[in-house]
Protein backbone atom coordinates (compact mmCIF):
# COMPACT_ATOMS: atom_id res chain seq x y z
CA UNK A 1 0.00 0.00 0.00
CA UNK A 2 0.99 3.57 -1.26
CA UNK A 3 2.14 5.52 1.92
CA UNK A 4 3.32 9.05 2.61
CA UNK A 5 3.39 11.64 5.10
CA UNK A 6 1.65 14.54 3.45
CA UNK A 7 -1.57 13.87 0.97
CA UNK A 8 -2.68 16.91 -0.52
CA UNK A 9 -6.07 16.63 -2.47
CA UNK A 10 -6.25 19.14 -5.49
CA UNK A 11 -3.94 20.00 -6.95
CA UNK A 12 -5.09 23.69 -8.29
CA UNK A 13 -2.61 26.64 -7.22
CA UNK A 14 -3.09 26.40 -3.66
CA UNK A 15 -2.78 22.67 -3.35
CA UNK A 16 0.51 23.17 -5.40
CA UNK A 17 1.80 25.84 -3.38
CA UNK A 18 1.16 23.78 -0.44
CA UNK A 19 3.06 21.14 -1.41
CA UNK A 20 6.16 23.31 -2.72
CA UNK A 21 5.83 24.36 1.20
CA UNK A 22 5.69 20.92 3.12
CA UNK A 23 8.53 19.81 0.91
CA UNK A 24 10.61 22.49 2.21
CA UNK A 25 9.58 21.31 5.13
CA UNK A 26 10.94 17.99 4.51
CA UNK A 27 7.94 16.34 4.33
CA UNK A 28 7.27 13.47 1.91
CA UNK A 29 3.99 14.87 -0.06
CA UNK A 30 1.68 13.97 -2.65
CA UNK A 31 -0.74 15.54 -4.46
CA UNK A 32 -4.00 13.77 -5.98
CA UNK A 33 -5.59 16.07 -8.77
CA UNK A 34 -8.56 15.29 -10.53
CA UNK A 35 -7.88 16.63 -14.01
CA UNK A 36 -4.91 16.10 -16.29
CA UNK A 37 -3.20 19.33 -16.84
CA UNK A 38 -1.65 17.82 -19.76
CA UNK A 39 -4.78 17.96 -21.86
CA UNK A 40 -5.40 21.48 -21.19
CA UNK A 41 -4.13 23.72 -23.22
CA UNK A 42 -3.79 27.82 -22.50
CA UNK A 43 -6.59 28.70 -24.83
CA UNK A 44 -8.90 26.52 -22.86
CA UNK A 45 -7.59 27.56 -19.48
CA UNK A 46 -9.35 30.19 -17.23
CA UNK A 47 -8.74 33.50 -18.54
CA UNK A 48 -8.60 35.24 -15.04
CA UNK A 49 -5.97 36.90 -13.83
CA UNK A 50 -4.46 36.73 -9.98
CA UNK A 51 -3.25 40.34 -8.21
CA UNK A 52 -0.97 38.66 -5.75
CA UNK A 53 -0.39 40.65 -2.62
CA UNK A 54 3.48 41.27 -1.03
CA UNK A 55 2.65 38.81 1.76
CA UNK A 56 2.38 36.15 -1.41
CA UNK A 57 5.04 37.70 -2.84
CA UNK A 58 6.79 36.62 0.20
CA UNK A 59 5.87 33.50 0.32
CA UNK A 60 6.73 32.88 -3.17
CA UNK A 61 10.28 34.25 -2.32
CA UNK A 62 10.83 31.69 0.20
CA UNK A 63 9.98 28.74 -1.62
CA UNK A 64 12.28 29.97 -4.80
CA UNK A 65 10.04 30.63 -7.50
CA UNK A 66 9.55 34.47 -7.11
CA UNK A 67 12.76 35.55 -9.28
CA UNK A 68 11.82 33.56 -12.68
CA UNK A 69 7.67 34.03 -12.14
CA UNK A 70 8.55 38.11 -11.71
CA UNK A 71 9.28 37.85 -15.40
CA UNK A 72 5.82 37.06 -15.87
CA UNK A 73 4.15 39.47 -14.14
CA UNK A 74 3.13 42.92 -13.90
CA UNK A 75 3.68 45.48 -10.81
CA UNK A 76 1.03 47.35 -8.94
CA UNK A 77 2.69 50.69 -7.73
CA UNK A 78 -0.20 53.08 -7.97
CA UNK A 79 -4.09 52.00 -7.32
CA UNK A 80 -6.90 54.55 -8.36
CA UNK A 81 -10.39 53.77 -7.00
CA UNK A 82 -13.28 55.63 -8.30
CA UNK A 83 -17.32 55.75 -8.38
CA UNK A 84 -18.99 56.24 -11.89
CA UNK A 85 -21.00 59.42 -11.91
CA UNK A 86 -19.93 60.56 -8.23
CA UNK A 87 -17.65 62.30 -7.22
CA UNK A 88 -14.56 61.40 -4.92
CA UNK A 89 -11.31 59.59 -6.35
CA UNK A 90 -8.47 57.59 -4.07
CA UNK A 91 -4.97 57.20 -5.17
CA UNK A 92 -2.98 55.15 -3.36
CA UNK A 93 0.58 54.96 -4.36
CA UNK A 94 3.09 52.30 -3.21
CA UNK A 95 6.04 55.09 -2.98
CA UNK A 96 3.74 57.06 -0.13
CA UNK A 97 4.14 53.05 1.69
CA UNK A 98 8.05 52.92 1.00
CA UNK A 99 7.72 50.30 -1.20
CA UNK A 100 8.58 49.00 -4.55
CA UNK A 101 4.71 48.09 -5.75
CA UNK A 102 1.46 47.38 -3.87
CA UNK A 103 1.22 43.80 -5.63
CA UNK A 104 1.81 42.17 -9.10
CA UNK A 105 -0.32 40.51 -11.45
CA UNK A 106 0.15 37.25 -13.31
CA UNK A 107 -2.03 35.31 -15.64
CA UNK A 108 -3.98 32.51 -14.41
CA UNK A 109 -2.76 29.64 -16.44
CA UNK A 110 1.10 31.25 -16.82
CA UNK A 111 1.15 31.10 -12.69
CA UNK A 112 -0.78 27.16 -12.79
CA UNK A 113 1.57 26.17 -15.44
CA UNK A 114 4.85 27.57 -13.35
CA UNK A 115 3.52 25.75 -10.31
CA UNK A 116 3.22 22.30 -12.24
CA UNK A 117 6.90 22.86 -13.50
CA UNK A 118 8.03 23.90 -10.07
CA UNK A 119 6.28 20.70 -8.37
CA UNK A 120 7.53 18.10 -11.06
CA UNK A 121 11.47 19.02 -10.38
CA UNK A 122 10.78 18.48 -6.44
CA UNK A 123 11.65 14.83 -6.28
CA UNK A 124 10.12 14.83 -2.58
CA UNK A 125 6.91 15.73 -4.39
CA UNK A 126 4.80 13.06 -6.58
CA UNK A 127 2.14 14.73 -8.49
CA UNK A 128 -0.33 12.26 -9.28
CA UNK A 129 -2.92 12.80 -12.35
CA UNK A 130 -5.64 12.58 -13.09
CA UNK A 131 -7.00 11.40 -9.68
CA UNK A 132 -10.04 11.63 -8.03
CA UNK A 133 -9.68 11.19 -4.07
CA UNK A 134 -13.38 8.85 -3.70
CA UNK A 135 -13.82 8.08 0.14
CA UNK A 136 -10.93 8.23 3.26
CA UNK A 137 -11.58 6.83 7.02
CA UNK A 138 -9.25 8.55 9.71
CA UNK A 139 -8.20 7.13 12.83
CA UNK A 140 -6.30 8.56 15.72
CA UNK A 141 -2.87 7.48 14.29
CA UNK A 142 -3.66 7.93 10.21
CA UNK A 143 -5.89 8.59 7.54
CA UNK A 144 -6.66 5.64 5.10
CA UNK A 145 -8.39 6.68 1.44
CA UNK A 146 -8.56 5.77 -2.18
CA UNK A 147 -8.65 7.50 -5.49
CA UNK A 148 -9.55 6.29 -8.93
CA UNK A 149 -6.38 6.60 -11.29
CA UNK A 150 -6.97 5.13 -15.10
CA UNK A 151 -9.92 2.79 -14.17
CA UNK A 152 -8.40 1.65 -10.63
CA UNK A 153 -9.27 2.29 -7.20
CA UNK A 154 -5.86 2.62 -5.25
CA UNK A 155 -5.19 2.98 -1.32
CA UNK A 156 -2.86 5.32 0.25
CA UNK A 157 -2.39 6.44 3.89
CA UNK A 158 -1.38 9.48 5.21
CA UNK A 159 -0.50 10.82 8.34
CA UNK A 160 -2.24 14.73 7.34
CA UNK A 161 -4.71 15.55 4.64
CA UNK A 162 -4.64 18.49 3.40
CA UNK A 163 -8.30 19.37 1.43
CA UNK A 164 -7.45 22.02 -1.14
CA UNK A 165 -9.95 20.56 -3.74
CA UNK A 166 -11.95 23.79 -4.33
CA UNK A 167 -15.21 25.53 -3.49
CA UNK A 168 -17.44 23.05 -4.41
CA UNK A 169 -15.57 20.80 -1.79
CA UNK A 170 -16.70 17.08 -1.69
CA UNK A 171 -14.16 16.23 0.52
CA UNK A 172 -15.26 18.61 3.13
CA UNK A 173 -18.86 16.55 3.13
CA UNK A 174 -17.01 13.66 3.62
CA UNK A 175 -15.93 15.20 6.61
CA UNK A 176 -19.16 15.86 7.43
CA UNK A 177 -18.19 19.47 7.63
CA UNK A 178 -20.78 21.96 6.98
CA UNK A 179 -20.60 25.17 4.77
CA UNK A 180 -22.72 28.17 4.38
CA UNK A 181 -22.96 29.92 1.02
CA UNK A 182 -24.23 33.42 -0.28
CA UNK A 183 -25.13 34.03 -3.11
CA UNK A 184 -23.95 37.58 -3.90
CA UNK A 185 -26.29 37.57 -6.79
CA UNK A 186 -23.56 38.91 -9.28
CA UNK A 187 -21.73 37.19 -11.92
CA UNK A 188 -17.98 38.68 -13.05
CA UNK A 189 -16.92 38.77 -16.33
CA UNK A 190 -13.06 38.11 -16.99
CA UNK A 191 -11.32 39.24 -20.42
CA UNK A 192 -7.56 40.75 -21.24
CA UNK A 193 -8.02 43.84 -22.93
CA UNK A 194 -5.57 46.09 -25.27
CA UNK A 195 -5.51 49.64 -24.82
CA UNK A 196 -4.25 52.21 -26.63
CA UNK A 197 -2.26 54.01 -23.48
CA UNK A 198 -1.04 52.69 -20.51
CA UNK A 199 0.07 54.22 -17.28
CA UNK A 200 2.65 51.93 -16.13
CA UNK A 201 1.40 50.04 -12.91
CA UNK A 202 -1.62 51.42 -12.67
CA UNK A 203 -4.60 49.51 -11.47
CA UNK A 204 -8.08 50.64 -11.40
CA UNK A 205 -11.10 49.86 -9.60
CA UNK A 206 -14.25 51.88 -10.65
CA UNK A 207 -17.52 50.93 -8.93
CA UNK A 208 -20.74 51.10 -10.69
CA UNK A 209 -24.53 51.03 -9.60
CA UNK A 210 -23.98 47.59 -11.34
CA UNK A 211 -21.07 46.09 -9.45
CA UNK A 212 -17.12 46.59 -9.87
CA UNK A 213 -15.33 47.06 -12.55
CA UNK A 214 -11.55 46.02 -12.09
CA UNK A 215 -8.81 46.73 -14.52
CA UNK A 216 -5.53 45.73 -13.95
CA UNK A 217 -2.03 45.69 -15.33
CA UNK A 218 -0.74 43.12 -17.37
CA UNK A 219 2.32 42.26 -19.54
CA UNK A 220 2.24 44.02 -22.86
CA UNK A 221 -0.07 46.88 -22.85
CA UNK A 222 -2.79 44.57 -21.89
CA UNK A 223 -5.02 44.60 -18.73
CA UNK A 224 -6.69 42.10 -16.98
CA UNK A 225 -10.86 42.69 -16.84
CA UNK A 226 -13.10 42.01 -13.82
CA UNK A 227 -16.36 43.22 -14.13
CA UNK A 228 -19.08 42.37 -11.89
CA UNK A 229 -22.68 42.81 -12.63
CA UNK A 230 -26.23 41.06 -12.01
CA UNK A 231 -26.41 38.00 -13.79
CA UNK A 232 -28.80 38.82 -16.01
CA UNK A 233 -26.88 42.28 -17.50
CA UNK A 234 -23.72 39.90 -17.93
CA UNK A 235 -25.44 37.18 -20.04
CA UNK A 236 -26.30 40.19 -22.37
CA UNK A 237 -22.72 41.60 -22.16
CA UNK A 238 -21.72 38.07 -23.00
CA UNK A 239 -23.99 38.08 -25.63
CA UNK A 240 -22.51 41.09 -27.02
CA UNK A 241 -19.69 41.29 -29.93
CA UNK A 242 -16.52 42.62 -29.15
CA UNK A 243 -17.37 46.52 -30.61
CA UNK A 244 -20.49 47.04 -28.29
CA UNK A 245 -18.80 45.51 -25.25
CA UNK A 246 -15.79 47.56 -25.68
CA UNK A 247 -18.17 50.62 -26.42
CA UNK A 248 -20.12 49.59 -22.84
CA UNK A 249 -17.11 49.23 -20.97
CA UNK A 250 -16.22 53.03 -22.17
CA UNK A 251 -19.34 54.12 -21.35
CA UNK A 252 -18.71 52.94 -17.61
CA UNK A 253 -14.60 52.93 -17.64
CA UNK A 254 -14.72 56.27 -19.53
CA UNK A 255 -11.41 56.98 -21.55
CA UNK A 256 -8.59 56.93 -18.81
CA UNK A 257 -6.58 54.34 -20.78
CA UNK A 258 -7.23 55.72 -24.17
CA UNK A 259 -9.13 53.33 -26.31
CA UNK A 260 -10.05 49.50 -25.29
CA UNK A 261 -8.11 48.20 -28.89
CA UNK A 262 -9.31 44.35 -28.61
CA UNK A 263 -10.95 42.27 -26.19
CA UNK A 264 -9.49 38.75 -25.67
CA UNK A 265 -11.97 35.57 -24.73
CA UNK A 266 -14.54 36.40 -21.90
CA UNK A 267 -15.37 34.46 -18.90
CA UNK A 268 -18.13 34.04 -16.45
CA UNK A 269 -17.97 33.11 -12.86
CA UNK A 270 -20.99 33.32 -10.83
CA UNK A 271 -19.77 34.48 -7.38
CA UNK A 272 -20.72 33.26 -4.23
CA UNK A 273 -18.89 33.51 -1.22
CA UNK A 274 -18.51 29.70 0.44
CA UNK A 275 -17.36 29.48 4.53
CA UNK A 276 -16.65 26.23 5.99
CA UNK A 277 -18.25 26.18 9.34
CA UNK A 278 -14.69 24.19 10.66
CA UNK A 279 -11.40 23.58 8.92
CA UNK A 280 -9.69 20.91 10.84
CA UNK A 281 -11.61 17.82 11.93
CA UNK A 282 -8.95 14.81 13.71
CA UNK A 283 -6.50 14.59 10.84
CA UNK A 284 -7.83 16.43 8.24
CA UNK A 285 -7.44 20.55 7.27
CA UNK A 286 -9.43 22.27 4.77
CA UNK A 287 -7.59 25.09 2.86
CA UNK A 288 -7.46 27.62 0.00
CA UNK A 289 -11.35 27.74 -1.83
CA UNK A 290 -12.37 24.65 0.18
CA UNK A 291 -11.75 26.79 3.51
CA UNK A 292 -13.50 29.94 2.21
CA UNK A 293 -14.70 31.46 -1.37
CA UNK A 294 -14.35 34.89 -1.62
CA UNK A 295 -15.86 37.56 -3.36
CA UNK A 296 -12.59 38.52 -6.59
CA UNK A 297 -13.73 42.13 -5.52
CA UNK A 298 -10.53 42.79 -3.31
CA UNK A 299 -8.54 40.14 -5.08
CA UNK A 300 -7.80 37.98 -2.02
CA UNK A 301 -8.84 34.47 -2.38
CA UNK A 302 -5.37 33.49 -3.18
CA UNK A 303 -3.47 35.53 -1.48
CA UNK A 304 -6.00 34.48 1.39
CA UNK A 305 -4.87 30.77 0.84
CA UNK A 306 -1.00 31.10 0.63
CA UNK A 307 -1.40 32.75 4.59
CA UNK A 308 -3.43 29.84 5.34
CA UNK A 309 -0.66 27.97 3.95
CA UNK A 310 1.74 29.94 6.17
CA UNK A 311 0.63 29.33 8.98
CA UNK A 312 -0.43 25.55 8.39
CA UNK A 313 3.56 25.10 7.78
CA UNK A 314 4.32 26.97 11.42
CA UNK A 315 2.00 24.79 13.10
CA UNK A 316 3.43 21.69 12.14
CA UNK A 317 6.87 22.50 12.10
CA UNK A 318 7.48 21.49 15.86
CA UNK A 319 5.31 18.00 15.38
CA UNK A 320 5.74 14.35 14.72
CA UNK A 321 3.16 14.02 12.02
CA UNK A 322 2.22 10.84 13.04
CA UNK A 323 1.79 11.76 17.05
CA UNK A 324 -1.26 12.35 18.30
CA UNK A 325 -0.72 15.53 18.83
CA UNK A 326 -1.14 16.48 15.22
CA UNK A 327 -4.89 16.60 15.68
CA UNK A 328 -3.79 19.27 18.66
CA UNK A 329 -2.02 21.48 16.32
CA UNK A 330 -4.90 21.09 13.59
CA UNK A 331 -7.10 22.79 16.41
CA UNK A 332 -4.98 25.32 17.18
CA UNK A 333 -4.75 26.47 13.77
CA UNK A 334 -7.97 26.59 12.83
CA UNK A 335 -8.24 29.64 15.96
CA UNK A 336 -5.52 31.38 15.11
CA UNK A 337 -6.56 31.59 11.36
CA UNK A 338 -10.16 33.04 12.51
CA UNK A 339 -9.02 36.71 12.91
CA UNK A 340 -7.32 37.46 9.18
CA UNK A 341 -9.90 34.97 7.37
CA UNK A 342 -12.78 36.96 9.36
CA UNK A 343 -10.96 40.42 8.43
CA UNK A 344 -10.46 39.39 5.13
CA UNK A 345 -14.14 38.35 4.03
CA UNK A 346 -15.66 41.41 5.99
CA UNK A 347 -13.45 44.03 4.01
CA UNK A 348 -14.49 41.78 1.01
CA UNK A 349 -18.14 42.20 2.05
CA UNK A 350 -18.32 46.31 2.82
CA UNK A 351 -16.46 46.81 -0.67
CA UNK A 352 -19.31 44.97 -1.94
CA UNK A 353 -22.76 46.68 -0.40
CA UNK A 354 -20.86 50.19 -0.45
CA UNK A 355 -19.75 50.00 -3.97
CA UNK A 356 -22.66 48.20 -5.92
CA UNK A 357 -25.76 50.25 -4.56
CA UNK A 358 -27.32 53.24 -5.92
CA UNK A 359 -28.74 54.26 -3.32
CA UNK A 360 -28.80 58.06 -2.31
CA UNK A 361 -27.27 57.60 1.07
CA UNK A 362 -25.28 54.54 -0.08
CA UNK A 363 -24.06 57.09 -2.56
CA UNK A 364 -22.68 60.15 0.13
CA UNK A 365 -21.07 57.73 1.93
CA UNK A 366 -19.42 56.41 -1.04
CA UNK A 367 -18.24 59.42 -2.23
CA UNK A 368 -17.26 60.36 1.58
CA UNK A 369 -15.27 56.95 1.82
CA UNK A 370 -13.47 57.85 -1.20
CA UNK A 371 -12.19 61.69 -0.39
CA UNK A 372 -11.47 59.95 3.48
CA UNK A 373 -9.45 57.14 1.79
CA UNK A 374 -7.59 59.91 -0.27
CA UNK A 375 -6.83 62.28 2.17
CA UNK A 376 -6.19 60.55 5.26
CA UNK A 377 -2.88 58.76 5.61
CA UNK A 378 -3.47 56.36 8.04
CA UNK A 379 -6.65 55.06 6.63
CA UNK A 380 -5.04 54.99 3.97
CA UNK A 381 -2.03 52.64 4.92
CA UNK A 382 -4.46 50.51 7.37
CA UNK A 383 -6.60 49.71 4.24
CA UNK A 384 -3.31 49.08 1.76
CA UNK A 385 -1.79 47.26 4.76
CA UNK A 386 -4.40 44.80 4.56
CA UNK A 387 -4.47 44.98 0.83
CA UNK A 388 -0.64 43.93 0.45
CA UNK A 389 -1.57 41.00 3.32
CA UNK A 390 0.25 42.30 6.05
CA UNK A 391 -2.83 42.53 8.56
CA UNK A 392 -2.33 39.69 10.52
CA UNK A 393 0.63 39.76 11.03
CA UNK A 394 3.48 37.27 9.57
CA UNK A 395 4.51 33.41 9.07
CA UNK A 396 7.67 32.10 9.11
CA UNK A 397 7.53 31.74 5.23
CA UNK A 398 6.05 35.20 4.97
CA UNK A 399 8.81 36.07 6.68
CA UNK A 400 10.97 34.10 3.69
CA UNK A 401 12.66 31.21 6.03
CA UNK A 402 11.98 27.97 5.16
CA UNK A 403 13.21 26.07 7.83
C1 LIG B 1 -12.85 36.14 -11.44
C2 LIG B 1 -11.91 35.83 -10.32
C3 LIG B 1 -10.83 36.65 -10.06
C4 LIG B 1 -9.97 36.37 -8.99
N1 LIG B 1 -8.94 37.22 -8.74
C5 LIG B 1 -8.15 37.00 -7.66
C6 LIG B 1 -7.07 37.87 -7.35
O1 LIG B 1 -6.83 38.85 -8.05
N2 LIG B 1 -6.30 37.60 -6.25
C7 LIG B 1 -6.55 36.54 -5.42
O2 LIG B 1 -5.85 36.37 -4.42
N3 LIG B 1 -7.56 35.68 -5.71
C8 LIG B 1 -8.36 35.88 -6.80
N4 LIG B 1 -9.36 35.00 -7.09
C9 LIG B 1 -9.52 33.80 -6.24
C10 LIG B 1 -8.57 32.67 -6.66
O3 LIG B 1 -8.69 32.40 -8.03
C11 LIG B 1 -8.91 31.41 -5.85
O4 LIG B 1 -8.84 31.76 -4.47
C12 LIG B 1 -7.92 30.27 -6.08
O5 LIG B 1 -7.77 30.01 -7.44
C13 LIG B 1 -8.43 29.03 -5.35
O6 LIG B 1 -7.58 27.95 -5.61
P1 LIG B 1 -7.82 26.50 -4.96
O7 LIG B 1 -6.61 25.73 -5.32
O8 LIG B 1 -8.20 26.62 -3.53
O9 LIG B 1 -9.13 25.95 -5.68
P2 LIG B 1 -9.33 25.43 -7.19
O10 LIG B 1 -8.60 26.30 -8.13
O11 LIG B 1 -10.79 25.27 -7.37
O12 LIG B 1 -8.61 24.01 -7.23
C14 LIG B 1 -9.18 22.85 -6.69
C15 LIG B 1 -8.62 21.65 -7.44
O13 LIG B 1 -9.06 20.45 -6.80
C16 LIG B 1 -9.34 19.48 -7.81
N5 LIG B 1 -10.29 18.50 -7.22
C17 LIG B 1 -11.59 18.67 -6.93
N6 LIG B 1 -12.10 17.56 -6.34
C18 LIG B 1 -11.07 16.69 -6.25
C19 LIG B 1 -10.96 15.35 -5.73
N7 LIG B 1 -11.99 14.71 -5.16
N8 LIG B 1 -9.75 14.72 -5.81
C20 LIG B 1 -8.67 15.34 -6.37
N9 LIG B 1 -8.74 16.61 -6.88
C21 LIG B 1 -9.91 17.27 -6.81
C22 LIG B 1 -9.92 20.29 -8.96
O14 LIG B 1 -9.78 19.62 -10.19
C23 LIG B 1 -9.10 21.58 -8.90
O15 LIG B 1 -7.97 21.55 -9.75
C24 LIG B 1 -10.22 35.25 -8.16
C25 LIG B 1 -11.30 34.41 -8.43
C26 LIG B 1 -12.15 34.70 -9.49
C27 LIG B 1 -13.33 33.80 -9.74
Amino acid sequence: MKSVQICIAGGGLVGLVAALAFSRQGHSVCVLEARDPALEQPAQMDARSIALSLSTIQIFNALGVWPQLQQQTAAIRHVHVSSAGHFGVSRLHASDLQREAMGFVVEYHVLLRYLLEAVSRDSAIELITPARLLDLQQTEHKVTLHYQRENKTVRLETSLLVVADGAHSSIREMLGIAAHTDDYHQSAIVANVKTTHAFNGYAYERFTVNGPLALLPLPDQRYALVWTNPPQRSELLMRLSDQPFIDELHRQFGYRLGYFSAVGKRVQFGLTRTRSERLADGRCVLIGNAANTLHPVAGQGFNLALRDVGQLYDAIEALDLASSGLSVGLTEYESARKKDQQRTVQLGDALVSLFSNDLPLINHLRAGALVALDVCPLLKQEFSWQGMGFGAGYSSLMRGVPR
